[in-house]
């Protein structure tokens, strides 16, 4: 590991560090945290700091305390926190009190998926392209969906007005070691990407769920409010997470890529496969919630197909691989959204293309599906469907989580269908 616990004191020490944020992912991948001072340090080392879960969304039927064991080598200082006193944060895992696994805890299942690879000798890396719009806040200071910005892809000043609030999100992020790769103006006005370079998946869910923090503190900072919300605008382009996976030995060689076809390599043909197999099915949790789906149409760069293309202008494809791209070759995978839970996103990309490469599965022709429909799933509700009809989600995610995110995903659903909205009462009300 990167840091020991003499490490930890000692950085608390140097850095005059006064608060160490506990901090984890409910299954719905909001993040939660208990502060605690330099006082309980040592306790919360020891694995010794509690909670009770009734109060955690998801958590409620729990009947008994949880632990928080500290992941060490996550400890990072927020660089947006004042800088004497400063506040420190470390992920933790969920235990119990024999310090056995906790079955809510994501972070967890993403473990477990990378473990059984490694026993087949491979290393999933992920590169995530998290996209954002900048909006300004009301007088209340509450969000809006309103900007005054007009600028569009790779736009820059005058006519990109955050150039400053990027510039500021990026230095705060390599504060925590981020590295970044590059970041540019998106298609739609107040929408912006910042991309960061691939990393074990474990590590680089954690990275998403720091990354959002960042971003959303960094805006505040400027008066702006910045979402991850799939669709927050009709009729402009929305927001996605496209998650480019990577897959390598111990020594790592690019096991995806194939100089002789250019494309990828058979195990990268059976990762698709298994990817276009599982894909409806893991949509529920790549793309989790109703607003997901408004962005998941044609016409705005969203994929809509369970198809793999080496087209990069094949914006209908949910699999793009780029051509001859030597070590960094890779599969993109690019219906997810940045308000998914990363732990179990990245979890049931890599369980389903490990599914393809444990079943010798052939990928379809490019353009080609397997199944008996081509097409992700329109709604939550179809969405829904296909998760509980793959028994590899339950498998992957365990009997609790599968079935609290299933229940509480039926709710906001049932919820939404009894919603009149605007768009009825206009189309209709006049007329009927
Ligand atoms: N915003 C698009 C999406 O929803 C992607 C567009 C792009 O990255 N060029 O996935
Ligand atoms: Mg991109
Ligand atoms: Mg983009
Ligand atoms: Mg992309």
């Amino acid at each position: 590991g990167r840091y020991t616990k003499e490490d930890i004191f000692r950085m608390v020490e140097e850095e005059d560090v006064e608060f160490i944020r506990l901090q984890f992912s409910d299954i719905f991948g909001m993040t939660k945290n208990v502060a605690v001072t330099v006082s309980q340090l040592e306790r919360a080392l020891n694995n010794e700091y509690v909670f009770d879960p009734s109060a955690i969304h998801g958590f409620e039927e729990i009947g008994e305390e949880i632990y928080l064991k500290p992941d060490l080598n996550s400890f990072e200082i927020y660089p947006w926190r004042p800088q004497t006193g400063k506040v420190a944060r470390m992920f933790c895992d969920l235990i119990d009190e024999n310090g056995n696994p906790f079955v809510g805890d994501s972070r967890r299942v993403l473990r477990n998926v990378l473990t059984e690879a490694a026993d087949m000798g491979y290393t999933f890396d992920i590169r995530p392209e998290l996209e954002f719009f900048l909006f300004h806040t009301d007088e209340e200071g509450r969000p809006t969906t309103i900007t005054h910005e007009d600028a569009g892809y790779y736009d820059v000043a005058p006519l990109d007005l955050a150039e400053n609030v990027r510039r500021d999100i990026i230095l705060t992020l390599e504060d925590m070691n981020f590295q970044i790769l590059g970041s540019h103006h998106e298609i739609s006005p107040a929408q912006h990407e910042i991309d960061f370079v691939e990393d074990r998946a474990d590590r680089v869910a954690d990275a998403v769920m720091t990354f959002k923090m960042a971003v959303k503190t960094i805006a505040k900072k400027h008066g702006l409010y910045a979402t991850f919300l799939p669709k927050p605008t009709e009729g402009v382009n929305g927001s996605g997470m496209h998650v480019n996976v990577f897959c390598r030995d111990c020594l790592g060689k690019n096991l995806f890529r194939n100089d002789e076809d250019e494309i990828l390599s058979e195990l990268g043909r059976q990762f698709v496969a298994g990817l276009i197999e599982h894909s409806r099915a893991i949509t529920l949790l790549t793309n989790p919630i109703v607003n997901s789906y408004k962005r998941l149409i044609p016409g705005f760069d969203a994929p809509t197909d369970v198809i793999w293309s080496d087209n990069l202008s094949d914006r209908s494809a949910v699999i793009n691989v780029p051509h001859r791209s030597g070590d960094s070759t890779r599969i993109e995978y690019r219906s997810p959204d940045g308000v998914c839970n990363p732990y179990l996103a990245f979890a049931v990309i890599i369980a389903a293309g490990l599914d393809g490469i444990k079943r010798g599965l052939n990928a379809p022709e490019m353009g080609e599906t397997t199944g008996s429909n081509r097409h992700l799933p329109e709604t939550l509700g179809e969405a829904m469907e296909a998760y509980e009809q793959d028994p590899l989600i339950r498998e992957v995610l365990g009997d609790y989580i599968f079935t609290r995110y299933r229940d509480e995903k039926m709710q906001e659903w049932k919820e939404f269908r009894s919603v009149v909205t605007n768009w009825e009462l206009e189309r209709y009300l006049g007329r009927c």
